[in-house]
């Protein structure tokens, strides 16, 4: 390997560890020994066949999933899990929604509530959770509006938006409650292929804001320009992980070339 092909190894500190993690449903295994390291500030995207894992990956680290085996920990705490004595606890549900609060995730699915306008569910946690004024609230939500560039839809309700736009608004929420992880599940896949080019330029712009960032994405040319890193899974593990552009132009194992063959 010549050295201008090693990746640019991140200095920066570690955001988030995932340790050997182990995950079934019934007897089904999902990740079989996941290991991944995501530093501060990196974008890291996950890419792999239907079934491989990466959902139940992300939901393990936002604690939407508990894992069997191995650990997860997001800035230096233990996603679940809390010291006391030198002993390790179980955290309780107030604590885990607390640590969860600092996670922001979107979903494939536009899950916005359908009864509220888009400022409403922007603004809904951070008054309910955070305790922030309404006014407050407000202003803030109108900044992030004003990023994702729906200003002018504060007032419009879910059913009257593009898929692409309430995915944006759904960006929006997670940020407002001022995440510092943030985590997309196919944020692209149920959308329109003309939306889609919206919400990836407000992820590539959001990734340049400095936010590190989980992407689980079929859209190679996203993970490729804006990802650092890129992981591909299969059968529940991680087969080939590295600079994101190394591995989409120059993927090492045959199944990682095989998959790549097949969705570019
Ligand atoms: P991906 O996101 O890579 O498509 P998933 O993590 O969604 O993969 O799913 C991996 C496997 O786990 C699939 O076989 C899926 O059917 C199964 N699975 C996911 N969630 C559950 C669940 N809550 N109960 C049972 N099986 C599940
Ligand atoms: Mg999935």
């Amino acid at each position: 390997m010549t050295a201008d092909l090693i990746p640019d190894a991140p200095s920066n500190a570690v955001a988030v560890e995932i340790d050997k993690v182990y995950k079934s449903f019934g007897r089904l295994p999902v990740l079989r020994g996941v290991s991944m390291t995501v530093r501060e500030g990196e974008v890291a995207c996950l890419i792999g066949p239907s079934g491989s894992g990466k959902s139940t990956l992300l939901r393990c680290v936002n604690h939407l999933e508990k894992v069997d085996a191995g650990r997860i920990s997001v800035h230096d705490r233990l996603v679940g899990y809390h010291h006391k004595n030198d002993r390790l606890y179980e955290m309780h549900d107030r604590d885990v929604a607390k640590q969860r609060r600092t996670i922001g995730m979107v979903f494939q699915r536009f899950n916005l509530f359908p009864h509220m306008t888009a400022l409403e569910n922007i603004i809904e946690a951070p008054v309910q959770v955070l305790g922030k004024s309404k006014a407050v609230a407000v202003a803030e939500a109108r900044e992030h509006l004003e990023k994702v560039g729906l200003s002018d839809k504060a007032g419009s309700y879910p059913t009257q938006l593009s898929g692409g736009q309430q995915q944006r608004v759904a960006i929006a929420r997670a940020l407002a409650m001022q995440p510092a992880l943030m985590l997309f599940d196919e944020p692209t896949s149920a959308l329109d292929p003309e939306l889609v080019g919206d919400v990836l330029a407000v992820m590539r712009q959001l990734a340049e804001s400095g936010m590190t960032m989980i992407v689980v994405t079929h859209e190679m040319g996203f993970a490729r320009d804006v990802g650092d890193t890129v992981a591909f899974m299969d059968g529940g593990i991680i087969v080939e992980h590295g600079d994101a552009r190394q591995v989409i132009a120059e993927p090492q194992h045959a199944r990682t070339q095989a998959f790549l063959a097949k969705v570019r």
